[in-house]
């Protein structure tokens, strides 16, 4: 049976209809509100800040302006064009300018959002749904590492990357360490000083790692851990992102590491483990080996069309040596079938690799 004209008609409307609602016309800046916060910044900073390198609006250059703004956002699904876009991008290159920013945008009546390493979920960092206008203030410019072993410390800015923070640390010791995220690309600063990685079960999360912090307050203020008090100074390690302030920087405890460590990664076919006996050894297991084994399961899809399988990934990393880990797997978790491990890390870079497995960057969550 055909389908009348008239009912064509409406559901083309409908259709219509509903695609001009999900598209959101992001109201933009007017060039006076752009004018009037770069004006605001100078009179909040006396660091010169060059337009060109940390200003960046969708009318002054569309493409650039995009490829800032795409360039750490890690969930593509927050980039689709009826995404809200932010007004303006701006980049700071000192300190000073971020407290510029809190209090120009305040002012201003212009919502804020921050970001760091861009690895938000929900794209929190990049994207503001419901406040609109927002401006992006994005601190990938503030990433200095400054390690001090002899201090077993370090102060990380808030725009560096976990990945960064590893390699400054292992170029002056090859017996130090820093338990946050495994993958490389997180930012220091979004992390909010949580932050669980490959070395969590033997020093914790990252949080537990931090010695002292620079934040801004809403009013401007910057305060470190004694201006901040211990209330504040705990709720922003691991604390929800921005409810604070804005960090600008972590002073973290280093963490011994052996100069050896070993890795494995043993991935089984739904077919290979039958009836998931071994998952569900791990799940069991896991959490009571030795502390100096971390062991994770990344389950996925393989396969194509009509062959397809899921796969359980077992992605682990040992603080020791080959010997004493193939010791701990046989009595404790036979059931994977470790016999040999497939990488054993010995010199400083690869170490670095392999305290840190990567995941694939970008995702559509
Ligand atoms: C592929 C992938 C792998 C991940 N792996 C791990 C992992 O191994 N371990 C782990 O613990 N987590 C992991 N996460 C989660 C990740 O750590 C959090 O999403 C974290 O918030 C990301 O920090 P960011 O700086 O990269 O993110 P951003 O998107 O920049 O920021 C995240 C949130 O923090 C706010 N924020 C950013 N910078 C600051 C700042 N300087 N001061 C105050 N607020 C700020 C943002 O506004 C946003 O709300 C992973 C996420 C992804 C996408």
């Amino acid at each position: 049976m055909g389908i009348s004209k008239p009912l064509l008609e409406i559901s083309y409307i409908s259709f219509l209809a509903l695609y001009f609602s999900f598209y959101t016309i992001t109201p933009t800046f007017s060039a006076s509100l752009q004018d009037d916060f770069i004006k605001c910044l100078h009179i909040y900073t006396n660091v010169e800040f060059p337009l060109n390198e940390t200003f960046f609006t969708i009318e002054k250059n569309a493409s650039t302006f995009e490829q800032v703004l795409e360039s750490t956002a890690q969930n593509l699904r927050y980039l689709a064009k009826s995404m809200p876009k932010p007004g303006i991008i701006f980049k700071p290159i000192h300190e000073s300018h971020v407290q510029a920013s809190i209090i120009c945008s305040k002012k201003l009546g212009i919502h804020l959002r921050v970001r760091s390493g861009g690895h938000d979920y929900e794209g929190l960092s990049y994207v503001s749904q419901i406040e609109k206008p927002f401006i992006l203030i994005d601190l990938s410019k503030l990433r200095q590492v400054n390690v001090d072993i002899e201090d077993n410390s370090a102060w990380v800015q808030a725009g560096a990357t976990t990945g960064e923070l590893y390699y400054r640390i292992a170029e002056k010791s090859k017996v130090h360490g820093f338990p946050a995220g495994l993958c490389s690309s997180l930012g220091i600063g979004g992390q909010r000083g949580g932050a669980y990685g490959s070395m969590m079960r033997k020093y914790g999360l990252a949080g537990d790692n931090v010695l002292d912090a620079k934040i801004i307050d809403a009013n401007g203020k910057l305060l470190d851990r004694a201006a901040m008090g211990e209330d504040l100074f705990w709720a922003i390690r691991g604390g929800g992102g921005a409810s604070f302030g804005i960090i600008l920087s972590w002073k973290i405890k280093l963490v011994p590491v052996p100069k050896t460590v070993t890795v494995f990664t043993v991935t089984k076919t739904l077919e290979q483990d039958v009836g998931n006996k071994i998952l569900s050894k791990w799940q069991v297991v896991a959490a009571k080996l030795v502390e100096e084994l971390f062991i994770r399961v990344i389950l996925n899809v393989a396969g194509n069309n009509g062959n397809k399988t899921v796969t359980t990934s077992y992605n682990a990393l040992f603080l020791g040596k080959k010997g004493a880990l193939m010791k701990v797997m046989k009595k404790r978790f036979p059931e994977l079938g470790l016999i040999n491990t497939e990488r054993l890390c010995r010199n400083e870079l690869a170490r670095i690799r392999c305290l840190h497995f990567r995941l694939p960057d970008r995702h559509s969550y």
